[in-house]
């Protein structure tokens, strides 16, 4: 019997009186969660599922003893307990585990091994040591998370490992499955952006966009005009010098000049929080400014102001710049260009 959604909600406080009784559908799901789990249909509980991290937002079971346990009802309850033959993992079985667990029983150790890398092995998302299920090999250190391991590959037959001219890798096109959000890798965009066609790249440990993963290794930027860029995936944090932006992964990098970009800021097409084309595309390199209405500001890099002995901040933020600025020569005075742009009042 199917509760609808309104007796399902009710019957998960103890009922008022005997006449309310309704039953709720109670099941087991022992390699999720240990105890009981109460089946809803209610649209709007709120809180994140445990297996995928995401929210809950449809039909979906919950702990009546643990406040913090949503399970999506589809694919998250249902997602098998052992994959074998998984494209990206053909070799070995995997067995669905316990992040959490899965982080507190691996040996602490400081070298760099690559046997200890604790992520998914496909989009290189860190495991949450708040919970959440991953699935893990049996035989050898490779984790994959569930959304990774629910990509649709129907179209890797045809086109498997169809190499970009311009990604060194073989690369696997897939499709998204549609219960779950993904990011691209290298530009942390959402993939639907450009439909629903991804790439993974086991190699970079990364989802693509499709123009991702048609960059170029080497680019000319005019923002960085003194020596040519060159695409680089580790996966250390940078910070890009042109929107001041925290990120991981790939980005453009001058190695004389210890200089960063990320690949939205170097891209020169028009996207979204791309500072990077505003600054091409829109900038003049000399300023009128509210701000400090009495002379012209001039458009350079904050490494530029390094030349005085005191490095002030910026004028509007009091922050100290990493990124482009607009710059008063005459009274020392900058500011960058995310305050720049900003609306003030005068
Ligand atoms: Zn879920
Ligand atoms: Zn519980
Ligand atoms: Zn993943
Ligand atoms: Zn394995
Ligand atoms: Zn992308
Ligand atoms: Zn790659
Ligand atoms: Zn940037
Ligand atoms: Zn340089």
């Amino acid at each position: 019997m199917e509760p609808d959604s309104s007796d399902a909600v009710r019957n998960l406080h103890p009922p008022e009186t005997e006449a309310e009784e309704v039953e709720v559908i109670y099941t087991d799901r022992p390699t999720l969660h240990n105890h009981r789990l109460a089946f809803s249909n209610n649209f709007n509980r709120g809180g994140d599922c445990v297996v995928c991290k995401q929210q809950i937002t449809g039909p979906h079971y919950s702990c009546p003893s643990c406040p913090k346990v949503f399970i999506h009802h589809y694919p998250c309850f249902e997602v098998s307990d052992h994959i074998q033959h998984h494209p990206f993992h053909p070799q070995h079985t995997l067995t669905l585990s316990d992040a959490h667990a899965l982080i507190h029983s691996s040996p602490d150790s400081d070298t760099d091994s690559e046997d200890l890398y604790l992520g998914c092995g496909v989009c290189s998302n860190d495991f949450d040591a708040d919970g959440g299920y991953v699935y893990s090999c049996d035989e050898c250190p490779f984790y994959m998370d569930v959304k990774c391991a629910y990509l649709s590959l129907t179209n890797c037959k045809s086109h498997d490992h169809q190499p970009s001219p311009l990604h060194r890798h073989p690369l696997i096109l897939c499709d998204k499955n549609k219960n779950f959000c993904y990011n691209c890798t290298c530009c942390d965009l959402p993939i639907e952006i450009e439909g629903g066609s991804l790439y993974a790249c086991l190699q970079c440990r990364a989802l693509l966009h499709k123009s991702c993963a048609n960059l170029p290794q080497k680019m000319e930027h005019p923002l960085h005009p003194s020596h040519p860029l060159v695409l680089f995936y580790d996966c250390i944090l940078f910070t890009c010098q042109v929107c001041s932006g925290i990120f991981q992964g790939f980005c453009y990098h001058c190695f004389e000049c210890s200089f960063y970009m990320d690949v939205c800021c170097a891209s020169l097409k028009p996207k979204e929080n791309n500072k990077g084309y505003k600054l091409c595309a829109d900038l003049q390199n000399v300023i009128g400014h509210l701000l400090h209405p009495q002379h012209f500001l001039r458009f350079r890099h904050s490494s530029r102001l390094f030349k005085f002995d005191q490095i002030l901040p910026c004028g509007a933020c009091l922050q100290y710049s990493r990124g482009f600025v607009f710059e008063c020569e005459q009274c020392r005075w900058h500011i960058d260009v995310g305050c720049a742009f900003k609306k003030y009042t005068p």
